[in-house]
């Protein structure tokens, strides 16, 4: 899975992916993360990337030209690569295949919000492009013009997509085969049933007089995940009422 990461702040993701799971995931080649800075596709001889908003209003608007001239680079980048390890791969030049397969997510608050289903299902993408918007946010043209996904990490506003564009980025990663090293650590998590995973514990089996659960040391496998699912759905209950609802209401019209 390679990740393509258009941004004012290209330190701001470089800085996050370098360490633990992702930066081990990327020295062994399961993933790659290029955060390309838009800044350097501007025309402006100044620099700029944003500008006021017709209309009027308070803030700044980050310009389309930038932002669609950095896609197009990381396009044809991607394209290129392909057409390095299969000559068959439609070229560059290629007005359609340019940008119209490759997801290209904008961050944004105006959006459905990120869940581990929408994890899953991006992580079946080879590339995946993201737009980290910043300022008042990104003249529409241009997302009309590259924008395939929008998404939310939640119902409050952020000062960039940066922050947004990681939390997406860590969850999908976390879903590539080999990132995690041991599948069943993905396999049996939150979200993963409809349900919150069960509470857990490790050594020492008493610590400030709370004992783990007499279960978990009997060496009773089935006992085991019988008390697991149990703890799973009083904890989906008590936390996340809409889930348990959900997951109620699937196990009756499965019955
Ligand atoms: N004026 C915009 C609005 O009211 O919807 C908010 C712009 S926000 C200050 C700047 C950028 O931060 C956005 O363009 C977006 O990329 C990112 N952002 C802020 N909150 C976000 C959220 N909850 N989820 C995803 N991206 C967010």
């Amino acid at each position: 899975m390679n990740f393509h990461v258009m941004t004012l702040f290209p330190e701001l993701i470089e800085g996050a992916v370098c360490t633990s799971i992702l930066g081990r995931a990327i020295q062994a080649g399961y993933i790659s993360v290029d955060a390309v800075d838009i800044r350097t596709y501007t025309e402006n001889k100044h620099g700029r990337v944003d500008d006021y908003t017709y209309g009027g209003g308070a803030g700044m608007l980050m310009q389309a030209q930038p932002i669609y001239d950095c896609h197009r680079a990381i396009v044809d980048k991607i394209i290129s690569a392909k057409n390095a390890g299969d000559p068959n791969t439609s070229s560059s030049s290629d007005a359609s295949s340019r940008g119209g397969r490759i997801r290209t997510i904008y961050m944004t608050p105006q959006a459905g919000v990120f869940s581990q289903e929408k994890a899953a299902e991006l992580a079946a993408e080879d590339e995946l492009i993201f737009l980290c918007g910043h300022y008042e946010g990104v003249d529409e043209r241009v997302l009309e013009e590259i924008v395939t996904d929008n998404i939310s990490i939640g119902d409050y506003v952020l000062t960039g997509g940066e922050l947004p564009a990681l939390v997406c980025m860590d969850a999908i990663a976390r879903l590539v085969p080999g990132v995690l090293g041991n599948v069943e650590s993905s396999e049996t998590e939150s979200f993963d049933d409809g349900l919150l995973e069960y509470p857990q514990y490790s050594r020492p089996e008493e610590w400030r007089g709370r004992k783990v659960p007499e279960i978990l040391l009997s060496g009773h496998h089935a006992n085991v995940e019988k008390w697991r699912h149990e703890q799973s759905l009083i904890r989906t209950k008590e936390r996340r009422p809409d889930l348990y609802e959900a997951y109620m209401k699937r196990m009756k019209e499965q019955a």
